[in-house]
């Protein structure tokens, strides 16, 4: 009678265990956007703010982690002093 019981204890414990690795499945976090390149590159632009000094230039360069000039807007952009700092 006590083992019956135990029995029907251990398959109800994981039954649940079961439903929590659904669950789990379900809270996964959405895949990655890709990783940036890792090379900052200079783009000539008309007017851009640094995203790490907050300084705003004019007709300079910003060094970005954008794969090309398109994509800038996705991307933090930082002046030249900044990326000597590194
Ligand atoms: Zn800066």
């Amino acid at each position: 009678m006590i083992e019956e019981s135990l029995r029907r204890y251990l398959d109800k414990v994981s039954l649940e265990s079961k439903e929590l690795e659904k669950c789990r499945k379900i809270i996964q976090p959405k895949p990655k956007k890709p990783q940036p390149q890792e090379k900052l590159s200079p783009y000539r632009l008309e007017g851009f703010e640094c995203d790490r000094c907050g300084d705003e230039y004019v007709e300079d360069t910003a060094y970005s982690y954008a794969p090309s000039l398109n994509e800038i807007n996705d991307y933090k952009t930082y002046c030249s002093n900044c990326v000597v700092e590194g």
